[in-house]
Parts: C-alpha cells; sequence; structure tokens
C-alpha cells in the first residue's frame, strides 16, 4: 500500500495472488474473472488498475510410479491412504520443464565415481559427459574426488523440530549468543497453532555434540518442547573453507557438497540453488565446465565469502554481535546490508561500515540520555532480538 498506512486512503494499492488448480483451464477461468472485476473497479469507481503476472506454469501431475510407491508404502504400513493434490509441486513442475527439454530423470543412490577417458563413470554403471555432484553435506561425490570435508571450526551442526503449541509466540525469534561465533536458537510459529525451534552451533564450540545441542535449544525456547520424534540434526559445511567446486574438469560441485553455507547464519539455499544454476550453465555451454564454474562462482561469491569469513571471525569476540543487531534495529539500510550479507551475495563497503557507526554512535549517546534515546529510534522499527 502506498504510501504505507493503513489508516488512509492510499493512493496505490497491490495485491499479490496465488492462483493454483490441477486443470488449467479454471487457472484461466479465475484469471478471467480476475480482470473483468477489474474492468469493472475502473469503470464503476474511476480508478486506474493493472493485472500483471509474474510466472505462468501449467499444472503437472506427480509420476505414477512416486505416486504408486507411496500408496503401496502406506498400505504396507497398515495405514488407508487417500490421493490428494498437491497445492505445491513445485518438484514435478521443474522435473517436468527438464524433461520435456530432453533429459532423462533416473533415481539412483551413487556410491562410487571415476574419472575415466570416456566420461564420469558412475557405480560403474552409467558414463556422463559431466557431473555435478549436489549431493548434500556428506556428498559422495566430493568423497570421491578426493576432496576432505570440512574440519572444526568450518562446520555448524543444527537441530530442527516441531512444537504442538506455539506458547504465544507470534513472530519470528532469535536468540544469539556472544561471542560464541555463528551460534543462535530459532522459532517461529506455524500455521495450527504449532511451531518450528531449532539451533545452530559450530561444532568447535560444541562438546557434547546433538545432545548438549538439544538442551542449549531447550535452554535459549524454554516454553517450547519439540516433539522428540520431530527433532533432526544436521552437519552443515560452511563457506569459510571450501574445497574446490571442480575437482575435475568434468564433475562439478554445487551447494552443501561444495561448502557453500553462509558462515554467518548457516543459511544455504540461495546458494545451493545459484551454484546448481551455474554448474548445470557451465556443464552444457562450456568446452572446460570445471574452469567455467570455477571462475562464474568465484566472480559471483569470492568478495562475498572473504567478507563473510571475516565477520564470521569477528563474531568469536564479545561484543560484535550485539553492535551489529543494535545497528541492524536502527538504522533499516544497515538491516538491509545485513540481510544482503546473510542470505545473498552482500559485501561490506566503506559506507556501509561509516552507517553502521554512525548509528552505533548515536545509539551510545541515546543510552547515556534518555531524550535522545527517543528522539533517535524511528517509529514502528521492530526489535530484531530478545538479547539474553
Ligand atoms: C535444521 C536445518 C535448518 C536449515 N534451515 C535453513 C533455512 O532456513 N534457510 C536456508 O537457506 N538453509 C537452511 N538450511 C541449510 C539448507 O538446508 C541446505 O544448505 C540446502 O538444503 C542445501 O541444498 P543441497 O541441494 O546442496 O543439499 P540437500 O538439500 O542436502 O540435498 C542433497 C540431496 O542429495 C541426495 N543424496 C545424498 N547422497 C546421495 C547419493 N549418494 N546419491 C544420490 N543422491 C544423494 C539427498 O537425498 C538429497 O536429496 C538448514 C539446514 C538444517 C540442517
Amino acid at each position: 500500500m502506498k504510501p504505507n498506512s493503513t489508516n488512509v486512503i492510499p493512493g496505490e494499492d497491490r495485491l499479490g495472488v496465488d492462483i493454483r488448480d490441477v486443470e488449467p483451464e479454471s487457472i484461466t477461468t479465475i484469471i478471467d474473472e480476475a480482470t473483468a472485476c477489474l474492468d469493472r473497479l475502473e469503470r464503476e469507481r474511476g480508478v486506474k488498475t493493472e493485472f500483471t503476472p509474474d510466472l505462468d506454469i501449467d499444472p503437472v501431475p506427480m509420476s505414477d510410479r512416486c505416486r504408486e510407491g507411496m500408496l503401496a508404502a502406506g498400505a504396507n504400513a497398515g495405514y488407508d491412504v487417500p490421493e490428494l493434490v498437491s497445492g505445491a509441486g513445485h518438484d514435478p513442475m521443474r522435473i517436468a520443464a527438464a524433461t520435456d527439454a530432453g533429459a532423462e530423470l533416473a533415481t539412483h543412490r551413487v556410491a562410487s565415481l571415476r574419472l575415466g577417458a570416456e566420461g564420469v563413470v558412475v557405480d560403474e554403471a552409467r558414463t556422463a559427459n559431466v557431473v555435478i555432484g549436489a549431493d548434500g553435506a556428506n556428498s559422495v561425490v566430493a568423497r570421491q574426488l578426493g576432496q576432505p570435508r570440512n574440519p572444526a571450526g568450518h562446520r555448524a551442526v543444527a537441530l530442527r523440530g516441531y512444537t504442538e503449541e506455539a506458547g504465544g509466540l507470534d513472530e519470528l525469534t532469535f536468540d544469539w549468543k556472544s561471542a560464541e561465533g555463528m551460534a543462535y536458537s530459532w522459532a517461529f510459529p506455524l500455521a495450527g497453532g504449532r511451531a518450528n525451534v531449532g539451533a545452530i552451533r559450530l561444532t568447535d564450540r560444541l562438546s557434547g555434540g546433538r545432545a548438549a545441542l538439544q538442551q542449549e535449544m531447550a535452554h535459549d525456547l524454554p516454553d517450547l518442547y519439540p516433539r522428540a520424534d520431530s527433532v533432526k540434526g544436521h552437519t552443515l559445511p560452511l563457506a569459510s573453507r571450501r574445497p574446490d567446486p571442480a575437482p575435475a574438469p568434468r564433475a562439478l560441485l554445487a551447494g552443501d557438497a561444495a561448502s557453500l553455507i553462509n558462515a554467518l547464519s548457516g543459511e544455504g539455499i540461495y546458494y545451493a540453488l545459484a551454484s546448481g544454476a551455474m554448474a548445470g550453465h557451465a556443464a552444457v555451454t562450456a568446452t572446460d565446465p570445471g574452469a567455467a564454474y570455477r571462475s562464474r562462482l568465484r566472480g559471483r561469491f569470492a568478495a562475498h565469502w572473504r567478507h563473510t569469513r571475516a565477520i564470521a571471525a569477528l563474531l568469536r569476540l564479545p561484543g560484535p554481535v550485539t553492535s551489529m543487531l543494535i545497528t541492524a534495529d536502527r538504522d533499516p539500510e544497515t538491516l538491509e546490508a545485513l540481510l544482503d550479507l546473510t542470505l545473498g551475495d552482500g559485501t561490506v563497503t566503506a559506507r556501509r561500515v561509516r552507517r553502521a557507526g554512525t548509528a552505533l554512535a548515536r545509539h551510545a549517546a541515546a543510552r547515556a540520555s534518555p531524550r535522545a534515546a527517543k528522539a533517535t529510534r524511528p517509529h514502528g522499527d521492530p526489535a530484531l532480538t530478545r538479547r539474553r
């Protein structure tokens, strides 16, 4: 809504609509009705309207083999399994786009890889021109190509679980530890009154493994008990130490397999998607896919990795976490920069450092004088974190 106030008549209003159906005709009917409604509003209210589709993907049925497999598994376990239409369907839609373009989908758990004169040989059964290992944190492809696991200090461990009740939680909450490097617990409410809760720690700062992390999580989130069977843990190889993403000209690593997880936040999905797309592009377009992929990855992320590694080291000292969160809370531009760094490919610039320094200095001055505190704090700026 522009201007962004809820109690005035807005100059401009934008509404996002997601229309899903198993029949393309039903989607077309809904779009026709929506545009007819907009036309009526223009005639009757003298306003200007616009309808812009962002994404237009045809519905795709899930493969019969997968559906039958799930039905059989349910029946074997003694369940009466109803068939539902998925409203999400992203995987089948993406797979359908690739198979329509000529790709063949085969599912197989890879155990071995060999670089042969004829190509990259997988399990002595299939030979590929190029292999992209996107097989996660414990990548078999990376180990088979001689790439070591990340050492302690460049690895984190995360736990995530689901509670039956959200205990009054109504927003995303982080509880950051000071001087522990990347170390925080999170909780956010889910539909149906439940909550997603979790915790992440650097492995070299956590003695006692998963049990210790679970205890710390219970301490940080005292009113939120995840169901024991819902708690899952996983290792996160951080981008502060990365293997060669192209150990051979025709064998590439992407996502967690290439240790591309952000060392400040533990986020990895963005980097998995970005690197996977770059690897795929290099595989089909370059004469030396390894060199092309390495160079594209470096071009996009080298500065970001340098800066996040430096800040990750600072987070092991007392002070920086608190200062960073205070400045981001006070200054929207610093918050934006922090989000770019922790969730995307952002970097630290001299201007950003100066701006954060000014916000921090204002905060210090405000603490010294409560009156100044009132004047310098922006309206409606939500607190970023509960600090302990
Ligand atoms: C608790 C937790 C919470 C997280 N929350 C977030 C978050 O909120 N935001 C975010 O950005 N990141 C988050 N992450 C990190 C994120 O999940 C990963 O970085 C991301 O999933 C990496 O994608 P990937 O495709 O590289 O690997 P994965 O998602 O791990 O996918 C690897 C795939 O390879 C398959 N595979 C493995 N071995 C083989 C084999 N030998 N042969 C064939 N297939 C194989 C696996 O079955 C899997 O399907 C979280 C991680 C954890 C543990």
